[in-house]
């Protein structure tokens, strides 16, 4: 399992990091354009150009980042998942202001762990659909999300239920335990 870098090793915002020590980063950059490119590939199978596909009838749903209550598909009235970003400018509305619990996935474009954890955590939203919201911050581009959370490594995964942290896991898991964890979150005590 790779070492995550601390927070503070990577100061400048959007730098490129090699994967490993001792790599350029321009040896590493065609691997991890392919990498992301997969990544969102998938994604575009659910979210195309910021539309929602509904899981049960397949109707394209236009979702906001930020809006009172959950997404409903406009055909079928199922929960649609729900999947933004959000950066220190719009957290507080995101993720704050969210009236069902948040699943927040600190990550940067830099961060291997992260890119492996992102179709999990994609998968959770859309089986979690209108129980849970994925909130994704890029913490080089949000100092003081990072900063409130005290995230020393990514991926920093928080549960936030009425603004508070009810559970956090540091690094990547499969999607199973990831699941397990998540739900657990949901069901626990509200903070
Ligand atoms: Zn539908």
């Amino acid at each position: 399992m790779k070492q995550f870098r601390p927070l503070h090793e990577h100061a400048p915002r959007n730098a490129r990091y090699p994967a490993e020590p001792g790599v350029s980063p321009h040896a590493e950059a065609p691997r991890w354009r392919g990498a992301w490119a997969s990544s969102l590939a998938r994604d575009n199978e659910a979210m195309e150009g910021g539309l929602v596909r509904c899981g049960h009838c397949g109707q394209r749903n236009r979702v906001p980042a930020a809006a009172a209550g959950t997404p409903r598909c406009g055909k079928c009235h199922q929960p649609l998942p729900w999947i933004a970003d959000a950066d220190d400018t719009t957290f507080g509305d995101i993720a704050d202001a969210a009236k069902i619990p948040v699943l927040v996935d600190l990550w940067a474009p830099w961060c291997g762990p992260c890119r492996m954890v992102s179709p999990a955590l994609e998968q959770l939203a859309r089986d979690l659909a209108g129980r849970v919201k994925l909130v994704k911050v890029n913490v080089d581009a949000s100092p003081r999300v990072s900063q409130r959370f005290g995230a020393q490594a990514i991926p920093t995964l928080l549960v936030l239920r009425g603004g508070q942290v009810a559970a956090r896991q540091t690094g990547a898991a499969p999607l199973p335990v990831l699941r397990t964890w998540v739900e657990n979150a949901l069901a626990g005590p509200a903070h």
